[in-house]
């Protein structure tokens, strides 16, 4: 029995070890229960056995404590236990592997979870995918639809000859002659200002001293009928007075003659007319006397009174005279002032057109389309570590030249100008203020803000409540000039603000802002657009700017939920119209300043955009690259310029053409990680400015400008097939050095 036994462990054993290899299969939770049960068996097997043993031993201790069937049993006993430790072993291994089976199970569940979830995902994802090539195909239809788009192909040639070498020079000499003259105009005009100003001066002087005069005069003359007076009376007085002393006198005679009986006749003319007069009479001797020395006292007294007499009379003939010829006096001193004051006025006059004129060209000299760009700090928003690492450096010498490093290589640009993060509000402004005073003369003017959201654009344009940007500066410096010419000028000044989202036109300063706008002819032939219905507010002082703004805000924020959003997919447009009408002369003029908030130029379509957000970016793109492709049609002096192509452009169209003036401002971020962005940008930019110049050829008409799409493509150079037409000398020397420059990076 026991060897029995023996051999069945043994084989249990080898079981065992057949399962335990077998475990690691598949199908381990049935070999596990299999196991399980005939571990079970053994088990009890053995304890059967076990009785049984017992039974033996106690068989075997009785018959044969000696025999050597003892010992052997000894050692079988040995040996069982053995056997049964390992059993013991087998079992604890078994339990290890039960837990491994129960771990491995749920590890499996786990599993199938997953792949149900992913396959969920899958399925929604294949749903996505065939809608959006459902939309796709609709798109592709659509465009199919449309007649044929022409393609463009774009070469670039840079030429640089002797002759255009020459021309250059030629054109930097004039140019340089030109800014001499307008700097010595300017002096000469200001000395004209100052000899106005000092006749002015001088005639407010000689009026304040005809003022005086008169009131010397009114004095002279009060003072003069006050002695009249004082004559009148002093006659009167000494009329009574010899009246009175003839009197006293004539009494004295009458006594006497009482006394004497004598008739005094030689008084007689004298008496005659005073004293009550007595029948004539003897006179004695002591009164004849009297009357003999009283005659001549008389008769000088007639004769003080006779002149007295005259020289009242003459008095205001005198008068008169004196008055007259002091007011001829001063009429011709006026009169010489006021000729004086017209022929300054007159050159004046003079001076400030040739000044416009000189302006103008200078401007012209510039170059009517420009671009600026403007680097804006790195600020907290940016990050930290090495994604907010400055990527953007500037040329020590030339302030028109940015280094961008993009990905380990360095990339040059040439724009007109560069901002970099330190320049204030208020230089900027310094270099864009020409511009708008040329508005003041009747010219039209765009300036665009340009890039990526959060590049700065606004804060360019609208800038904050204390550091204001172009916006209001503008305004108010064409407050202040008007207010300069108000002399001979009437000046009105209106604004309006609109917005283009998804290429639909809305009145922000509007009752109805949620209304669209239409953009329609002049009924009159004149060829001129306009907008019926839209709001003009017009403004006289800075409050009524801030007012204007504020309601434009109100206006913008109502109709959206989030105005930060909203505001970068949208195009913002200020709209400044300035009236002139020259009182001398009649003449009217006409200016609009166009100040436009562009929206964000960054790369949406990319990122997988749906449903509104790719309807946003597709309008977006679609009309940057027209605003693109119109400065381009206009520099390159094509006949034919999209403007219609896009509502913005649309709008804007005799604001960019003929004799306006219009500049880019391109805005970038110098953080590491927008350098992308940034790339594209800059390269819109040299690609508006450096559309040649030159005579229009054929080729040069059939070529276009990229589309955002192909400006998306960073580190292309310029695509083949552009500009066949031959460059300007200006346009040469700034393209040749940038791309000397380029080739030296790259180098
Ligand atoms: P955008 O209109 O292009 O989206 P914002 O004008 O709103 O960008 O600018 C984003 C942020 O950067 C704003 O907080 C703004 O104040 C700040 N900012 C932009 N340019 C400058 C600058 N030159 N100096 C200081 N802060 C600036
Ligand atoms: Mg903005």
């Amino acid at each position: 029995q026991v060897e029995t036994l023996k051999t069945k462990i043994l084989e249990q054993a080898q079981e065992i070890c057949r399962l335990r290899s077998e475990l690691d299969g598949t199908d381990t939770e049935k070999h596990r229960d299999l196991l399980a049960d005939k571990n079970e068996c053994l088990r009890q097997e053995v304890k059967v056995c076990e009785g049984e043993l017992q039974g033996l031993r106690r068989q075997q201790q009785e018959l044969c404590q000696d025999c050597a069937h003892f010992q052997e049993n000894t050692r079988l006993q040995e040996r069982l236990s053995q056997l049964q430790r390992e059993v013991e072993e087998t079992r604890a291994k078994l339990a290890e592997l039960d837990l491994e089976v129960q771990q491995k199970t749920n590890r499996l569940a786990e599993v199938e979870l997953r792949l149900k979830d992913s396959l969920a995902e899958r399925a929604e994802e294949e749903e996505r995918l065939s809608r959006r090539l459902r939309d796709s195909q609709e798109t592709i239809a659509s465009l199919k639809a449309q007649p044929q788009q022409i393609k463009y192909i774009i070469k670039t040639v840079e030429v640089e000859s002797a002759k255009a070498k020459q021309a250059l020079c030629e054109s930097q000499s004039l140019n340089q002659y030109l800014q001499e003259q307008v700097g010595m105009q300017r002096q000469v005009l200001k000395e004209m200002e100052q000899q106005l100003q000092t006749s002015q001066k001088m005639a407010a002087q000689l009026r304040a001293q005809i003022m005086m005069y008169e009131a010397e005069l009114e004095r002279a003359h009060g003072q003069m009928l006050e002695e009249m007076q004082a004559m009148e009376e002093e006659k009167n007085r000494a009329i009574e007075e010899a009246f009175s002393r003839a009197q006293v006198e004539m009494k004295a005679v009458h006594e006497n003659l009482a006394g004497e009986g004598w008739a005094h006749r030689v008084a007689q003319p004298v008496l005659r007319c005073r004293a009550a007069s007595p029948s004539p009479c003897l006179m004695s001797a002591g009164v004849r006397t009297n009357l003999l020395t009283l005659q001549p006292a008389l008769r000088t007294l007639t004769h003080d009174y006779n002149s007295l007499k005259c020289q009242v009379r003459d008095f205001p003939l005198l008068l008169q005279e004196t008055l007259q010829s002091a007011r001829a006096e001063i009429s011709q001193a006026i009169e010489e002032v006021h000729s004086t004051n017209q022929e300054l006025l007159r050159k004046y006059r003079r001076e400030l057109q040739l000044r416009k004129k000189c302006h103008n060209e200078l401007v012209r000299l510039k170059g009517n389309i420009r671009v600026f760009g403007r680097v804006r700090p790195i600020m907290k928003e940016d990050g930290e570590g090495p994604e907010a690492a400055n990527a953007v450096t500037f040329d020590a010498d030339d302030d028109a030249i940015l280094h961008l490093l993009h990905k380990g290589k360095q990339v040059s640009f040439e724009l007109d100008k560069v901002f970099p993060p330190q320049a204030s509000q208020k230089e900027v402004f310094q270099e864009v203020q020409a511009l708008v005073t040329s508005c003041i003369d009747g010219y039209n003017v765009c300036i665009f803000a340009y890039g990526q959201t959060g590049a700065g654009k606004t804060y360019t344009m609208e800038g904050t409540a204390a550091n204001p940007g172009i916006n209001q500066r503008a305004l108010q410096l064409l407050f202040s000039e008007v207010r300069a010419k108000a002399v001979d000028w009437d000046y009105a000044i209106s604004v309006s603000a609109v917005e283009i989202y998804n290429e639909a036109l809305r009145d922000l300063l509007g009752k109805e802002p949620q209304e669209k706008l239409e953009i329609k002819l002049c009924p009159d032939g004149s060829g001129q657009l306009y907008v019926p219905g839209l709001t003009e507010f017009r403004v006289q002082s800075v409050e009524d700017i801030n007012k204007v703004f504020e309601f434009g805000h109100v206006n913008r924020a109502t109709e959206c939920t989030n105005l930060n959003e909203h505001s970068s997919r949208s195009h913002a447009l200020l709209i400044v119209t300035v009236r002139g009408l020259d009182r001398s002369t009649g003449l009217r003029t006409t200016g609009k300043l166009n100040l436009v908030d562009l929206a964000g130029s960054e790369r949406v379509g990319r990122s997988g955009a749906e449903g509104s957000r790719l309807r946003e970016a597709q309008h977006i793109n679609k009309s940057l690259s027209a605003l693109g492709d119109v400065i381009y049609a206009l520099r390159s002096r094509q006949g034919h310029v999209p403007f219609r192509n896009s509502k913005l452009t649309y709008l804007l169209q005799d604001s960019l053409s003929g004799d306006s003036k219009t500049l880019m401002m391109v805005q970038v971020s110098p953080a590491d990680k927008n350098t992308s962005e940034t790339l594209c940008s800059l390269k819109f930019a040299e690609r508006v400015r450096s559309v040649e110049l030159g005579p229009v050829s054929r080729k040069a008409e059939l070529a276009s400008w990229p589309s955002q799409e192909q400006l998306e493509s960073p580190g292309t150079t310029a695509p083949p097939g552009r500009g066949h037409a031959s460059p300007s000398p200006g346009q040469l020397s700034g393209r040749a050095a940038s791309i000397r420059r380029k080739l030296q990076t790259s180098g």
